[in-house]
């Protein structure tokens, strides 16, 4: 631990490093800081011993007005410098876990809820390893101040159609400083839409990446005079923006999701894990696509899916094993959106698979055809469920489920239940031009 504190203050000696930033999660998973001016770097020292006390009663969903002193204590391996801050007096940051005053951890902090799953996988010797995809839109304002795609490019086109191909460079180059190992960027199928991918790990560093990627993408794209949204589905008639999760367990090192002795090179775990995931995925839905707005994404016909069944080359399911096997064998989680809380979705994505493992739950057969071409008539026939088709549906199957509602914990759960519904009361009372135009002459 010493070296790598050693280390860090000496990163913080050369590289003129002058602001510390204290990184926290709010319910949203949106990142809240403060910056405590270094006067020489081995202040550093205290700040990690001691973290740094603060009021979160402000911070959403965090703490209760009398019960609001917390302590952020910084977590070692995440320390990172800034790109987009200046070069000279520079700032880095830490990423926090939040503890009591009397130094417990904190069961509001949605990276503890993630730390404490992954304990549970960590007893069994798994290791739970996340891919994530997130999309995004490049956005500008049309001459009437309303906000519209920065391009009209599509799926992989090239410049000068897509007008994000310098933008994703200095992401790309951003993202590399902050450590990410970048996959592969391209435009996506939506005018103005874009998709950057970074390697998987596992899941405490990829939720941890998650916040900093979006954070990443908004001020590279802000500084070049764009705006950067990762709103699920920001314009009608176009594809939203998804996160889907790619997920994986391993135990010393093999995948375990992975059995070339079997029909599709799919282990009996992997589909139990499978199986847990169907079950709970009305619930799931709570965590995974937590706004009004995401349910107007998971409508038939853009690729997002509506119901909740598993394929192997199938994207109109919720699940799909893609093809590759031995390490990248993974399920593909296709419902979740980059408005989630990434700790508390790759959390309840773990306890809701390992639910499956633990009670052999069968997932039945996969869907192979494609589910869109299908009337609901016929889905039902099939036996097949749909996801919840809004926020209403979703947080009342979240209180029905014991699993999804424990791997939350009681304080979480109630926080998130009651900002949840309240998001939903505010915006049922809401009054559309849709509805003028359709109704006004009734
Ligand atoms: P898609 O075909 O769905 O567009 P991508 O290639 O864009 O897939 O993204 C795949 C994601 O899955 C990447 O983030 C990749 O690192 C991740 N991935 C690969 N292997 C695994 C694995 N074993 N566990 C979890 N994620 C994985
Ligand atoms: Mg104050
Ligand atoms: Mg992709
Ligand atoms: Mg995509
Ligand atoms: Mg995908």
């Amino acid at each position: 631990k010493d070296s790598k504190l050693d280390q860090i203050i000496k990163t913080i000696e050369e590289n003129d490093i002058k602001f510390l930033k204290l990184e926290l999660r709010d319910i949203h998973g949106l990142p809240k800081s403060m910056a405590v001016p270094l006067k020489k770097a081995d202040d550093v020292e205290d700040i990690v011993n001691d973290g740094l006390l603060f009021d979160g009663s402000s911070i959403a969903g965090l703490a209760s007005i009398n019960d609001s002193d917390l302590l952020a204590k910084p977590d070692i391996n995440t320390f990172s410098t800034i790109p987009w801050r200046p070069e000279s007096k520079g700032t880095s940051r830490f990423i926090c876990d939040i503890y009591t005053t009397d130094g417990k951890p904190y069961d509001g902090d949605p990276r503890g809820v993630l730390k404490k799953s992954l304990k549970l996988a960590e007893k069994k010797g798994y290791e739970f390893n996340m891919g994530p995809e997130p999309e995004f839109f490049i956005i500008k304002k049309d001459e009437n101040g309303n906000y519209m795609p920065a391009d009209e490019a599509d799926y992989f086109d090239v410049e000068p159609l897509d007008q994000g191909t310098d933008i994703r460079r200095e992401i790309v180059f951003g993202l590399e400083e902050l450590g990410f190992d970048v996959e592969v960027s391209h435009h996506e199928v939506a005018e103005g839409q874009h998709e950057v991918d970074f390697k998987y790990a596992d899941a405490l560093k990829t939720a941890d990446a998650v916040i900093t990627f979006k954070e990443a993408v908004k001020a590279v794209v802000h500084n070049l005079g764009f705006k950067a949204t990762f709103m699920p589905k920001p314009f009608i008639g176009i594809n939203g923006s998804g996160m889907h999760c790619n997920q994986s367990l391993f135990k010393d090192g093999k995948n375990i999701f992975y059995d070339p002795d079997t029909e599709n090179q799919i282990s009996q775990e992997a589909l139990y894990f499978i199986g847990g995931l169907l079950k709970h995925a009305p619930a799931l839905s709570s965590i995974l696509s937590p706004t009004v707005n995401s349910y107007k994404r998971l409508v038939p016909g853009y690729e997002a899916p509506c119901y909740i069944a598993y394929g192997f080359k199938n994207r109109s399911t919720l699940l799909r094993i893609p093809a590759s096997r031995g390490l990248g064998t993974r399920i593909e989680c296709r419902s979740a959106d980059p408005s989630c809380n990434p700790y508390l979705a790759f959390a309840v994505l773990l306890e809701a698979g390992l639910d499956g493992m633990n009670n052999k739950i069968d997932p039945g057969e996969p869907t192979e055809e494609n589910l869109f071409a299908y009337t609901e008539e016929e889905i039902v026939e099939k036996g097949i469920s749909s996801l919840p088709t809004s926020l209403w549906e979703a947080y009342h199957a979240l209180e029905e489920d014991d699993v999804v509602k424990n791997a939350l914990g009681e304080k979480v759960f109630n926080q998130f239940y009651n900002i949840k519904r309240a998001e939903w009361d505010a915006y049922r009372i809401q009054v559309f031009d849709f509805e003028r135009d359709e109704y006004l002459n009734v």
